[in-house]
């Protein structure tokens, strides 16, 4: 029975499905679990948090995030409460503290981008090589630190049980980064690491204004809109919205890949979807030989034809 601690990640107040999947798995077995949220009021996560024993709420003036003072107060936080695994996402912010806590936690062994955790054995399995072998490692540190892939590990309803809640103040000294200014992306696209279904457009969409015809589509799923790194490279799509090994690892439910060509690059970033649409006028595309189902044609005409009946059937 392990002593887990579990990293809450909030974006804007919003609580990301990440956490969710961190939790089901973390309250699967007999566990003790404390989830730690950063948030002067928890009212509206109540729900969210269902399942695990604890909660540690900090609280603060200044909770906006700062990787000093969450990377500080979550290491004291861990020292006392003796967990034996602290969990996180394989985020920005995930990517951000983790690695921090590792420098501050004597006997401590960070282990990134895990896609399966036994907590009875100390082992964690990671994909290695562009996800071409997964390793499993054994962990012999006091402190596991882990972060996880997100959209890899399934939701389960968890009832609400007598959760002990107790509260923490952030430490806002030793500061070693001061943030001059954060430069937020201006549209409301959906978050590829959170998004259920993914339209993707590569440099066969030809301009950066084609893209709407996927926009179109992905409003109407309510997707998120991916790309290749040719049409990054091209300037018709902005690199938040990279997929691939040099951009995002990706995992929807469903991912429509217009106009790529399928260059194995790409395809470390999103070979996990559970279903691969490919659409491309060349039949030999290698796109094809890994998609569950494939259109051979002008993605011009296809998608705006997919749109129309997707729209009856909606
Ligand atoms: P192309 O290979 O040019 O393919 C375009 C496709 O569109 C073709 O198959 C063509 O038949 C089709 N097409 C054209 N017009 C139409 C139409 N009207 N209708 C239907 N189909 C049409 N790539 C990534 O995507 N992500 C990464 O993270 C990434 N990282 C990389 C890292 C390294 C170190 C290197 C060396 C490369 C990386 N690449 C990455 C680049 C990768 O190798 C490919 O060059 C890239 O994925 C190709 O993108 P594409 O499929 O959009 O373009």
């Amino acid at each position: 029975m392990a002593n887990i601690g579990i990293y809450i990640e909030l974006k804007d107040k919003y609580f990301k499905k990440s956490n969710r999947e961190i939790i089901s798995l973390a309250t699967s077995g007999s566990n003790t679990t404390t989830a730690i949220i950063f948030s002067n009021d928890i009212s509206d996560y109540k729900e969210d948090l269902n399942g695990v024993d604890k909660i540690i709420q900090v609280k603060g003036d200044e909770l906006k995030f700062h990787p000093d003072n969450y990377a500080n107060t979550l290491a004291a936080i861990i020292s006392e409460s003796e967990f034996d695994f602290m969990l996180g996402a394989f985020s920005f912010q995930g990517k951000d503290i983790f690695p921090r806590l590792s420098g501050k936690l004597d006997n401590s062994a960070l282990i990134n981008d895990c896609t399966n955790v036994d907590f009875d054995n100390n082992l964690v399995t990671k994909p290695v090589y562009s996800g071409k072998l997964l390793q499993e490692k054994k962990i012999s540190s006091r402190i596991k630190l882990i972060t996880l892939r997100p959209n890899v590990f399934p939701v389960e309803d968890r009832d609400s049980k007598n959760t002990e809640i107790s509260e923490y103040n952030l430490i806002t000294d030793n500061q070693r980064i001061k943030i001059i200014e954060v430069k937020k992306s201006e549209s409301k696209k959906i978050d590829l690491m959170e998004a259920e279904i993914i339209v993707s457009g590569g440099r066969g969409i030809k301009s950066k204004e084609n893209f709407s015809v996927l926009e179109e589509l992905a409003q109407l799923l309510n997707a998120g809109v991916g790309a290749s790194r040719a049409a990054v490279d091209s300037e018709f799509a902005t690199y938040d919205m990279q997929v691939g090994q040099t951009g995002k690892v990706v995992n929807p439910k469903l991912y429509i890949a217009c106009g790529i060509s399928g260059a194995i690059q790409h395809f470390v970033g999103m070979k996990t979807s559970k279903i691969i649409v490919a659409i491309n006028k060349d039949s030999e595309a290698p796109i094809f030989k890994k998609a569950d189902y494939g259109i051979v044609g002008d993605l011009f005409k296809i998608v705006p034809l997919l749109k129309t009946e997707l729209e009856k059937a909606i």
